[in-house]
């Protein structure tokens, strides 16, 4: 009888699990959203990675200004985490972004690695609904950018786990690579980057 009960308790959580994937898939199609809180990442004394010439940095707030004028012509409010050389810390960024009503969060970086054979974009997600926005992400950097996505990664990122909206980690690229660092120099590559975050943005909105 135990056993039975413990059976029936292990088959109503199945049909529970059951019932919340069909959930999380409906909600997978669209995410609702008014606002982009725009984070540009480092900044100040935190230069981010540094290589081949590059500093992160400058290369993060130059494609959050990118994304928020993309945003801004769609009809998206925005706000920007920071929009000069400053350095903010990353609870400030999340206590920001969490007083922001219906929206979600995008943290800009570019990547690092001593394997410097690496390139590609990355998006990172803690959430469920951070998930949704990563995979629109990388799916619009895959199909408009030179370089690509190297697909989307659970991340137990501060800005990730501080922020209440789906929110999403976009590595636009290694400027540890040579050839993807010579791309990331040129505006019109990092021009390319916004307009592929913005795309995947308003994928992940439905529209
Ligand atoms: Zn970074």
């Amino acid at each position: 009888m135990i056993l039975l009960h413990r059976l029936s308790r292990i088959a109503a959580a199945c049909l529970a699990l059951l019932v919340s994937g069909a959930g999380s898939e409906a909600a997978a199609q669209t995410l609702r959203f008014s606002t982009v809180v725009i984070d540009a990442g480092h900044g100040g004394k935190d230069g981010g990675s540094v290589w081949n010439g590059l500093i992160e940095k400058k290369l993060c707030l130059d494609v959050a200004k990118r994304v928020e004028a993309g945003l801004k012509s769609r009809g998206l409010k925005t706000v920007m985490t920071r929009r000069t050389d400053t350095f903010v810390e990353l609870e400030q960024r999340a206590r920001l972004a969490n007083r922001v009503p219906t929206s979600v969060f995008v943290s800009i970086h570019f990547n690092g690695s001593r394997t410097t054979l690496i390139s590609g974009g990355e998006a990172y997600y803690r959430s469920s609904r951070g998930k949704i926005l990563a995979s629109a992400i990388s799916r619009s950097i895959k199909s408009r950018v030179t370089g690509g996505s190297r697909g989307i990664f659970y991340a137990d990122y501060k800005v990730l786990r501080a922020t209440q909206m789906p929110a999403v980690l976009v590595e636009c690229g290694y400027i540890s690579n040579k050839r993807e660092a010579r791309r990331c120099a040129d505006p019109v590559h990092r021009q390319k980057l916004a307009d592929a975050i913005v795309s995947g943005l308003l994928a992940a909105r439905g529209r």
